[in-house]
């Protein structure tokens, strides 16, 4: 058997309130001046301000310039205010494109040239040798466990192709997760964020990547997934649920060491082609793809059934899935959403050059791709 390194990084402090840690832990560490980096609509609401009103004895400044797929010019204009404000630490905070900006600030603001010199598989990559900024991550949305994760996806400004910057030097060094500042998101936002969580854990799970502590990571935060997301969904002030949905994200991501699954390959080619919301096209793909692979790992659907209290084992978990769905108003089929047959095949040409279906259960070639696309239109 050959040997296996583990690695749990990111110390986390979890629950209602714990933004307001914040202060007392940066002035704690001598830290005065945060820049905090956030998107352009989350820098409008009250949630921001609210947060900032617990930031006394700190000179904070605020760049809001985060919007869409975050590009390499916004992570370049983070780290131009980082410097205007002579900041001393960056706090993160937002959903998975904020968290991805913020995690690099930090990086361009103490490196030469362009960020996009140290995506991983730059031709030349420059590797991250300076001292970064202290880095704390605050997520605002529970879906795709961005503050746990040691990559940063940024596009290219003129090409839109999603390039990653991949280094443990990136993570957080501590992560303040509190539900509270999810309250306000509107119900097709807690449903399409949530069902992404949900397919982490799902498909790390499924991953035959040899790793048992994040199998055991995944099934449980599959079990809080399916035992909170409907209710988060319907009452979106039950802060219990909020909880687990935050909590089950982070799972997720922490679980995803271990590789996703082709569920994620369709994902990512219907946000490129398609300009689809990451969490909704996961939730549209999901059904079909694990039909489809359930042959591969039945015991393991069997698993997945138990957790989330389905009775009529593996087979039964994709119908619950689809009803799922539905109760949390997703509806309707891939053509529903505007993708059309013309897509195809520069979907199939993307799903197929994604890495994440490298660890699907069962290998999926263009053919198939092509397969479960026209399965889910
Ligand atoms: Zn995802």
């Amino acid at each position: 058997m050959s040997i296996s390194g583990f690695n749990f990084p990111t110390p986390i402090r979890f629950g209602a309130g714990a933004r307001r840690e914040v202060a007392k832990h940066l002035l704690g560490r001598g830290f005065k001046r945060p820049l905090i980096v956030t998107d352009k609509a989350l820098g409008a609401l009250p949630v921001l301000a609210e947060f900032q009103s617990h930031l006394q004895g700190l000179d904070v400044a605020v760049y809001a310039g985060v919007f869409g797929n975050p590009t390499a010019s916004q992570v370049m204009k983070g780290a131009d205010a980082f410097k205007a404000h002579n900041a001393d630490c960056v706090i993160g905070f937002g959903g998975g494109a904020a968290l991805d900006v913020a995690k690099v600030v930090g990086v361009a603001a103490t490196h030469e040239g362009d960020i996009l010199n140290y995506v991983w598989d730059h031709p030349q990559v420059r590797p991250i040798v300076n001292e970064l900024p202290y880095f704390v991550a605050m997520p605002t949305t529970s879906g795709t466990g961005s503050e746990v994760g040691r990559s940063s996806v940024i596009s290219e400004d003129d090409t839109h192709l999603k390039r990653i910057v991949f280094s443990p030097k990136v993570l957080a060094k501590i992560v303040f997760a509190d539900p509270e500042l999810t309250l306000a998101l509107p119900a097709h936002v807690t449903a399409a964020t949530g069902m992404d969580a949900l397919t982490h854990n799902i498909e790390s799970y499924l991953s035959p990547a040899y790793h048992p502590l994040c199998d055991g990571i995944a099934l449980e935060g599959t079990r809080i997934a399916a035992r909170s997301l409907f209710k988060a969904v319907h009452e979106p002030s039950n802060i219990e649920a909020r909880s687990d949905m935050m909590m089950s994200s982070m799972m997720g991501a922490i679980a995803f060491q271990k590789d996703l699954g082709a569920v994620h390959s369709c994902a990512h080619a219907l946000g490129a082609v398609c300009d689809m919301h990451h969490g909704l096209a996961n939730a549209l793909m999901i059904d079909t793809v694990l039909a489809w692979n359930y042959e591969a790992v039945p015991q393991k659907f069997d698993e997945l059934a138990h957790v989330c209290g389905v009775q009529g084992g593996g087979k039964a978990f994709v119908a619950w899935l689809q009803a799922l769905k539905e109760s949390i108003g997703i509806k309707g089929r891939l053509a529903d959403h505007g993708v059309t047959k013309a897509q195809f095949p520069r979907m199939v040409e993307i799903a197929t050059a994604d890495i994440c279906h490298q660890t699907n259960p069962r290998p999926c070639t263009s053919a198939d791709f092509e397969r479960l696309f026209q399965q889910a239109l």
